[in-house]
């Protein structure tokens, strides 16, 4: 039998719930960073964006951050942009993607101030911060952070939906009722007369 599209959904859903669950367990003692940091030079001005998430303590943190910069001269924007032996000598990142992934046993918490509102409390964090241009340097960022139970109970919506479908035909299969619909078919055991569903054949008693 061919899978229905709600079994796929629920399947994925079930397997994403674990993915964050583990996440979730690890950034106790191991935060995790996942990022992408595209950077282009246009003339002297480089470009940079970052956008990724941070695991740390039982919160995730995901930001985005655009910065263009611009250098006085080739030799400064060497200075930025050349591949060094050592990336951590560079001052910015190299024009490309820059993918990254980064596994912190002692990540510093970021400060995001004191918890002014409820959702604070709760782990809810929305900062935006806009630099003017100024000194040919802009930046913008935004940065959110959200406690791992959030999106873990939103992959377990669709599953515990199907799971609570299930118990609940499963209950009517034994009381002798229709599993769709719930009708009383203990006078037609074959197909139910209310909404026409094939009674599978019940277990001998
Ligand atoms: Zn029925």
């Amino acid at each position: 039998m061919r899978p229905r599209v709600s079994t796929l959904f629920t399947a994925a859903s079930l397997g994403l719930s674990v993915g964050v669950g583990v996440l979730w367990f690890r950034s106790y003692p191991v935060g995790d960073y996942f990022g992408c940091h595209p950077a282009r030079v246009r003339g002297l001005v480089l470009e940079h964006e970052s956008c990724g998430f941070a695991t740390w303590r039982g919160s995730i943190t995901t930001g985005v951050d655009a910065t263009r910069i611009r250098a006085l001269d080739q030799k400064q924007l060497n200075e930025w942009t050349v591949v060094r032996s050592d990336p951590a000598a560079r001052l910015l990142p190299t024009p490309g993607l820059n993918l990254k992934w980064e596994p912190r046993s002692n990540a510093t918490e970021l400060n995001l101030g004191n918890p002014v509102t409820v959702w604070n409390r709760l782990g809810f964090w929305m900062l935006h911060q806009q630099m003017k241009p100024d000194f040919g340097f802009q930046n913008s960022n935004w940065i959110i952070r959200f406690p791992f139970w959030f999106p873990f109970a939103l992959t377990l919506i669709l599953p515990s939906a199907r799971l609570a479908l299930w118990l609940r035909s499963r209950r009517r299969r034994r009381r002798g009722l229709c599993p769709v619909c719930g009708y009383d078919l203990r006078a037609s055991p074959a197909r139910c007369p209310e909404c026409g569903k094939a009674a599978p054949v019940p277990p001998p008693a």
